[in-house]
């Protein structure tokens, strides 16, 4: 699929009709923040909006309303002739639609798939209303504090990432000659998201997507933040006095694991991060 990279002045028919074509038959993926974000708007528990809404343990968001555009199923926060029911509370993706965001050594960069404008396939009266840059587009969404979450979950994903890498570099474990762990990180980044989600276990998805963090939820890097401290004081309890190279071999799997799932849910790809991790394990000693 062609993408068509963006200038942030770049001017395109950005003004949103709100037809809603775009809640049907889509990926929404979520990160915690934008989970509770989400929960509150409903006037939900994180737990009880999961629970209800979305799949693979809270990452993506069901589409399971009812079907619409081109025959596709609509986005389970839609609500037929209204629009979607969360709409101050919707995730990043939903606010940068039909744009994607991307960040290449340091810098962001948006795009668009293929080489037409996408929104004027189910909504071309969008060419009718006033174009604006990108740049005015991402202030009238009020991305702001969305896009710092996604950066925060970021950064947060590859720290669980390095536990992991720890618990098979740091203990002996690779030393020993072992060549499981590896072989099952490689596995993980193939996995589809419900088997990841089943192998990592219900425990430790409810702490990856259910913080309890007892903030407002305005500030998205302070929460993103706490969320951070909780999951490492979790390891630390669980992987803290490990002794056997079979116990440390499981632990690196499920950390991994959760970095994996969380790397889906801020939409990037488990399986070439899982091939970027393991050629750096490889050049610090371990096998495959
Ligand atoms: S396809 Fe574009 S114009 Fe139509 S509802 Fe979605 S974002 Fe708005
Ligand atoms: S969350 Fe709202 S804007 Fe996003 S796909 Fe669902 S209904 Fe549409």
């Amino acid at each position: 699929m062609i993408t068509t990279k963006l200038n942030i002045h770049d001017k395109l028919p950005l003004t949103c009709s709100r037809t809603g074509t775009c809640c049907h038959g889509k990926q929404v993926l979520l990160n915690p923040w934008e989970l509770a974000c989400l929960a509150r708007e409903k006037k939900l528990t994180p737990r009880e909006f999961r629970d209800l809404y979305c799949e693979f343990g809270g990452i993506r968001l069901r589409f399971d309303g009812e079907i619409g555009w081109k025959g596709q199923q609509a986005c389970s926060q839609y609500v037929d002739k209204f629009g979607c029911s969360v709409h101050l509370g919707r995730p990043l993706s939903c606010r940068l639609y039909p744009l994607g965001r991307q960040i290449q050594s340091g810098e962001v960069h948006y795009m668009y798939q293929g080489n037409d404008f996408p929104c004027l396939e189910g909504c071309p009266e969008v060419s009718a209303l006033p174009h604006l840059s990108v740049d005015e587009c991402l202030k009238d969404q009020m991305v702001g504090e969305f896009e710092k979450a996604q950066d925060e979950y970021l950064e947060l994903m590859q720290n669980l990432a390095d536990i992991a890498f720890m618990l098979l570099l740091d203990t002996g474990l690779a030393e020993s000659g072992d060549k499981k762990t590896l072989r099952l990180w490689r596995v993980m980044g193939n996995e589809p998201p419900e088997v990841l989600a089943e192998r990592i276990g219900q425990e430790w998805i409810d702490c990856l997507m259910l913080p309890e963090i007892s903030d407002d939820l305005e500030n998205s890097v302070s929460f993103a933040q706490k969320h951070h401290d909780l999951l490492q004081l979790k390891a630390q309890e669980k992987f803290g006095a490990l002794q056997t190279n079979q116990e440390l071999h499981e632990a690196s799997v499920l950390i991994m694991g959760v970095a994996l799932h969380l790397s889906r849910g801020i939409g990037a790809d488990p399986k070439s991060l899982a091939e970027h991790w393991i050629d750096t394990a490889k050049e610090n000693g371990a096998q495959e």
